[in-house]
């Protein structure tokens, strides 16, 4: 069998090194140089940008987008006994977090166009336990904060928001991780700002709060072997903070090449039938981590309702992605399986057909070749190999 190359990856880190690699270069060998490599200047300034660039009074760096999760979740005192309403359709770190600390994740289903939290639905899951909201901005796409902030103040609720996706995206001109408690943002390599390495962010308008996501990563620390709490060690490195200062000050124009791409591919599929491309909100500005479509022909449909569970494979949307990969065209499938049916959650006792939309976009997405870098060739190979495929079936 021949190998194929794979013409357009889905996506491709090593133009954006090849453009601002010399310059990572060199501030990396200053912090090699200078013997801190724990904390430091480094870690305070990148802090001090990223929150002015988010529009906060705080940041925290740390370790991963889940050890951010955690600390909020810590920090607003949610464990054993409390609900924290969450998104099935999302990364597993969203819920793993929630179950992480004791707490109980309870999952309400998605808006098939946006693929966020259906906020409508979000009044009827809170109960006497319920103690926050935890809105994740999937693929870079801000859930309706407006409508989600009234019902979490109504119910005197906290907002954690999961911008791991979503570093630079608006709802109503205001930056996501701005607008709950909390935001909570990864830096892991592939997301859009991303460090070489694991890293993230918690940040707040909330100075309580922020003191003690502070303390939490460092050890529950009060003062120097001083210790008020079981915290953690998730501290963000100096070498990974000097190279996200660096690429926070290229992400707006990243940001905007994927909003061009975004387009493009809105344009042309938005015309192509058995297509549904991702729906944008007025007042939202994604920022388009991912670019996903739906498939959504009637054998995709089909294929999902007759199954017990979701079948991770072989519906017509894999024999899709089957026949792209053979074009050399890559894409992904985030996510196959919705969480409330994972299996580690069978105890928490959900139903097949009980977050039906969340189920059944599970079984028709797939995410197309999106990177800031990605050539107009390349994205219209995409289109019409993407078209082919359909076509001939
Ligand atoms: C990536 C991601 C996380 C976790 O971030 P890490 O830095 O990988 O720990 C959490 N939530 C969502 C939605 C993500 O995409």
């Amino acid at each position: 069998m021949v190998s194929r190359v794979n013409n357009v990856p889905p996506l491709d880190l090593t133009q954006q090194y090849a453009q601002i690699g010399d310059e990572i270069g060199a501030a990396v060998q200053k912090v090699l140089a200078s013997g801190g490599y724990i904390g430091g200047p480094a870690v305070k300034s990148f802090e001090q940008e990223f929150a002015n660039y988010t529009g906060v009074s705080d940041c925290v760096g740390c370790n991963s987008g889940t050890d951010a999760l955690i600390l909020a979740l810590r920090a607003l005192k949610i464990g054993p006994g409390d609900e924290v309403i969450t998104t099935p359709f999302t990364f597993f770190a969203s819920a793993e977090t929630i179950s992480a600390v004791g707490a109980t994740p309870v999952f309400v289903d998605i808006d098939s166009g946006t693929f966020n939290l259906d906020v409508e639905l979000l009044e009827a899951a809170i109960t006497d336990k319920t103690k926050a909201i935890m809105p994740v901005h999937i693929f870079g796409q801000p859930t309706d904060m407006t409508r989600l902030m009234e019902i979490a103040t109504k119910h005197n609720l906290a907002v954690i928001e999961d911008c791991a996706q979503a570093v630079g995206a608006e709802w109503e001109s205001r930056k996501v991780g701005s607008i709950g408690h909390v935001g909570c943002f990864s830096f892991y390599p592939t997301k859009n700002l991303g460090a070489c390495g694991d890293g993230g962010a918690v940040t707040t308008n909330d100075r309580a709060l922020a003191a003690s996501m502070r303390m939490l990563k460092e050890h529950g620390q009060s003062s120097r072997y001083f210790y008020e709490e079981i915290g953690y060690n998730s501290r963000l490195d100096a070498l990974q903070a000097v190279i996200l200062s660096i690429k926070l000050r290229y992400l707006d124009s990243w940001n905007s090449q994927r909003r061009e791409k975004a387009a493009v591919y809105s344009e042309f599929l938005s015309r192509v039938p058995g297509v549904a491309v991702p729906k944008e909100l007025p007042a939202a500005k994604p920022v388009w981590n991912q670019y996903t479509i739906r498939l959504t022909s009637q054998d995709t449909i089909r294929l999902i309702s007759q199954a017990e569970a979701p079948n991770p494979s072989g519906n017509f949307r894999d024999s899709m992605r089957t026949k792209l990969q053979e074009s050399g065209i890559g894409s992904m499938v985030y996510y196959p399986l919705p969480l409330h049916l994972q299996p580690v959650y069978k105890s928490l006792g959900y139903q097949v057909g009980q977050l039906p939309v969340a189920e059944q976009v599970c079984g028709e997405v797939l995410s197309l070749p999106m990177f800031p870098e990605l050539s107009r060739d390349q994205q219209e190979r995409a289109i019409y190999g993407l078209k082919d495929c359909l076509t001939k079936g």
